[in-house]
């Protein structure tokens, strides 16, 4: 068992029955959390430090939500670097969701939550296009891509190993979008709409933190059931015995996805993954569950793409210290950081 420390907690901030009521604790703490949020450090704006994103919450359930209070509370990317030394327990990633729902329910929506419904509410998802789908009889897992990713890679090492899937070529949203924009009930239908297309899936293999995080822990709160939610990473660690590669020993600098390392506690299967295809990896000092941002979180690159561009910078300029090509394991960190995506790079490196 970890033991806590005055900058690390030893088990993850908890949710709360009422997210919004934590709020009311940043006033009265040390604020330790301060120096930790990639948003603040990176955009130099004190208005959007944990502290002052609760302050915001207070005056938004006091007195009524604007629309720059939205905004305000908005500016966060989910990461959860503030839980590790929050002693009081403050879940801002939580708060700021829970935020984002009670301004957009009174009206005060996102210029992006605008977007996003009007592209649901013409079309049926916030998706664009179709990917490559697949349907291996007697397959009683699905594979899930998720928004930002593309399912080929995946699918070539579901093949290499021998195992058969299904997955969906219209692969319904399951809701994450819509509901990091505040727009709960949009994204409660979507999230119906993906659950039965899941249909009687023994489990769902998820690429995309973000859709695992909305699958796992969001799915049940808004009253829907899906599948076992297991994150392609941990799917792929456990397929190694089934698969080969042909080993390349250069280097790559491993950068830790927020939302699978921090917030799905997945954190050594994508080192045994990369152990397995013989790379030299090199890691930052901030790794593990103690990554991180990438800026692209809880969709604040559609919220300030300046403060998530500004937050990308920094995480780029301390994986460059490393020399090395960056490999991550989600989509959306992987386009903000230029870097190579996990999947992908064990899909190229199968042996024929
Ligand atoms: S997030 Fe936690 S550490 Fe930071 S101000 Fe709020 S209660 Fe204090
Ligand atoms: S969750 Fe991350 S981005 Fe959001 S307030 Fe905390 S440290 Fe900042």
């Amino acid at each position: 068992m970890s033991l806590p420390t005055i900058t690390q907690r030893a088990t993850p901030v908890p949710r709360h029955d009422e997210p919004l009521t934590q709020a009311s604790l940043c006033s009265l703490c040390p604020k330790l959390c301060r120096p930790t949020c990639p948003v603040a450090a990176a955009t130099g704006r004190e208005a959007v430090a944990p502290w002052r994103i609760s302050d915001a919450v207070v005056r938004g359930t006091s007195s009524g939500w604007s629309l720059p209070l939205a905004e305000q509370v908005a500016s966060c990317t989910g990461c959860g670097a503030c839980g590790e030394p929050c002693l009081p327990g403050t879940n801002l990633a939580e708060e700021s969701r829970a935020a984002r729902a009670a301004a957009a329910a009174a009206g005060a929506v996102l210029p992006a939550g605008l977007a996003i419904r009007d592209r649901v509410a013409t079309t049926g998802s916030p998706r664009r296009g179709t990917r490559p789908g697949r349907d291996d009889a007697g397959a009683t897992t699905v594979l899930f891509a998720g928004c930002p990713a593309d399912p080929s890679a995946a699918l070539a090492l579901f093949e290499a190993a021998g195992e058969p899937v299904r997955c969906a070529a219209d692969e319904a949203c399951c809701g994450a979008v819509a509901f990091d924009l505040g727009l709960v009930p949009e994204a409660a239908a979507l999230a119906a709409r993906a659950a039965a297309q899941l249909g009687d899936a023994e489990r769902v293999i998820v690429a995309t933190p973000s859709c695992a995080r909305m699958m796992r822990e969001e799915w049940p709160l808004l009253g829907v059931v899906g599948p076992p939610v297991v994150t392609a990473v941990e799917w792929l660690a456990s397929a190694l015995p089934r698969l080969s590669f042909v080993p390349d020993p250069a280097p790559v600098a491993w950068h830790a996805p927020c939302t699978l390392a921090r917030g799905l506690g997945v954190v050594d299967e994508p080192l045994r993954v990369l152990a397995a295809l013989g790379r030299e990896v090199r890691e930052p000092l901030a790794t593990g569950r103690t990554t991180r941002c990438s800026g692209a979180g809880a969709a604040y690159p559609m919220v300030d793409a300046n403060g998530a561009e500004a937050v990308a910078a920094v995480r780029r300029a301390e994986l460059a210290t490393l020399a090395a090509p960056v490999v991550t394991a989600c989509a959306s960190a992987a386009k903000a950081l230029g870097a190579t995506d996990l999947l992908a790079l064990a899909a190229s490196r199968l042996a024929r």
